[in-house]
């Protein structure tokens, strides 16, 4: 079923779009038969369950964190984790920098942009984020790599406004490259779509989609 559902996921996906398997409470069983049908980016939202996935799952699994990320977790993670979706907030920032500084490693965020008419989402709105990078604290992180914005639409049956929001994000994205990372061909991800809205996300300027129920199935909350 899974290695089914990924052929299907993959078949609308463009060659240029990334696909990052969401698999947050699913066994490990299922990250195992999605691996064997060739995914090797996986995506994850809670350390703990990560912590106990990670050493099951062969080496070449690159792992991505996509969930809000606590400062006193950062230390966990820190020495495998190929991309942090979910950077949003300079306290974080600081706090990765501290943490790859500390095992010796370069980490590969990606800023999160609030966009979404949801108070709980996380996130640099787009005007905090203007106003950080215009800042110097950021150019002296010497172990956090900015490689690009991650977001999250409004959950809702809109495509219009969904679409809206994601076109909002790639404005930004294209401003904060020309202005802030123009020689720095690493500044090249944009991180939008989730089951419900990765398509529009694709012709909305997405490079990197997260789809977990799609592939997984719906999840289990325990
Ligand atoms: C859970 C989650 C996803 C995947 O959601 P689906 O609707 O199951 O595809 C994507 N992004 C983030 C940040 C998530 O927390």
């Amino acid at each position: 079923m899974i290695a089914e559902n990924l052929q299907q996921v993959r078949d609308t996906l463009r060659p240029d779009v990334q696909l990052v398997a969401v698999s947050k409470f699913h066994p490990v069983e299922a990250l195992q038969e999605a691996y064997a049908a060739g995914q090797r980016v996986f995506g994850e939202s809670h350390v703990q369950e990560l912590m106990a996935k990670q050493p099951v799952m062969p080496s070449d699994v690159e792992w991505h964190f996509i969930g809000h990320l606590q400062t006193n977790k950062v230390k966990y993670i820190a020495p495998f984790i190929s991309l942090i979706h979910s950077a949003d907030s300079p306290k974080l920032l600081k706090e990765i920098d501290k943490q790859g500084q500390k095992c010796g490693r370069v980490v590969d965020v990606l800023l999160q942009i609030h966009v979404a008419q949801e108070e709980t989402k996380f996130g640099f709105t787009p005007d905090e984020l203007l106003d950080w990078l215009k800042g110097d604290e950021w150019k002296s992180m010497g172990h956090v790599r900015i490689v690009g914005l991650m977001a999250m639409a409004t959950n809702t049956d809109n495509e219009a406004q969904i679409a809206g929001e994601f076109e909002t994000v790639r404005n930004l994205f294209q401003t904060v490259k020309e202005h802030h990372f123009a020689n720095q061909p690493s500044f090249k991800t944009l991180s939008m779509g989730m089951s419900g809205d990765y398509l529009i996300a694709q012709e909305h300027g997405s490079t990197m989609v997260r789809v977990g129920s799609l592939i997984f199935g719906e999840r289990i909350y325990l």
